[in-house]
C-alpha cells in the first residue's frame, strides 16, 4: 500500500505525520474494499449486513447499494495511493480539509492538526470519496458520528443518501478498520 501523495507540509503538520496517517487511511479502505467484496459474495450479505457496521451508517440493505459502497471504496483506495495526490497543510486554513470532484489534491487545517488520530485518518478517506465525487447538499447538518446516523435514518425513503455523505463514508470505514465486523466469515 504506497502511500505517495505529494505532501506540503506546515508547522502545524509535518510530512511524516500526515504520510502516517494517509497510510493508515489506505488501510482502512482497502479492509473496506474487501470487506464489500466478500459481502457481495456472500450468500447471506442482507444477514451480515444486517449485523454488521453497514446497516448503522447506511441503513436497510439493498444490492445497488452494497455495489455502490464497493465502488466508492474501490475509487477511494486508489485515490488514497495514487502517486499523483498532492496533500496541502494550511495552519490558517480553520477547517479539517477540502477536496473537490476529480482533483487529486486534499487541503488539510488547523481542525485537522488538533483532531484525534482517528478523526484526522477519518478525514482523509472523507476528503479522498468528495474527490471520488460523493457530496451531499447541507454537509455541515450530517458532520460527526451522532449526526451521520441521525441524518441517515431520518432520510431513509431517500434510500441512497447516506452513500453520498463524505462522514457516514469515513466514519464506516473506521469502523471496518477498528475490526467491529468480523471479515471473511
Ligand atoms: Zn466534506
Amino acid at each position: 500500500m504506497p502511500a505517495t501523495a505529494q505532501i506540503t507540509p506546515s508547522p502545524l503538520m509535518p510530512e511524516a505525520a500526515v504520510r502516517k496517517h494517509l497510510e493508515l487511511a489506505i488501510q482502512a479502505s482497502l479492509k473496506t474494499q474487501h470487506r464489500l467484496a466478500a459481502l457481495l459474495a456472500a450468500p447471506d450479505a442482507e444477514t451480515q449486513w444486517d449485523q454488521g457496521a453497514e446497516s448503522a451508517w447506511f441503513l436497510q440493505y439493498s444490492d445497488r447499494k452494497l455495489r455502490k459502497l464497493l465502488q466508492i471504496f474501490s475509487r477511494v483506495a486508489e485515490i488514497l495511493q495514487h502517486p499523483n495526490l498532492k496533500i496541502v497543510c494550511d495552519d490558517k486554513f480553520p477547517k479539517y480539509g477540502e477536496a473537490h470532484p476529480f482533483i487529486k489534491r486534499i487541503k488539510l487545517g488547523k481542525a485537522w492538526a488538533e483532531a484525534s488520530a482517528s478523526e484526522r485518518t477519518q478525514s482523509l478517506v472523507h476528503e479522498a470519496s468528495h474527490i471520488a465525487g460523493r457530496s451531499i447538499i447541507n454537509e455541515g447538518d450530517w458532520y460527526g458520528q451522532q449526526d451521520s446516523q441521525a441524518r441517515a435514518a431520518s432520510s431513509w425513503m431517500f434510500n441512497m443518501r447516506a452513500t453520498r455523505n463524505a462522514d457516514s463514508l469515513g466514519y464506516y470505514a473506521m469502523d471496518i478498520a477498528a475490526g467491529k465486523v468480523t471479515l471473511f466469515q
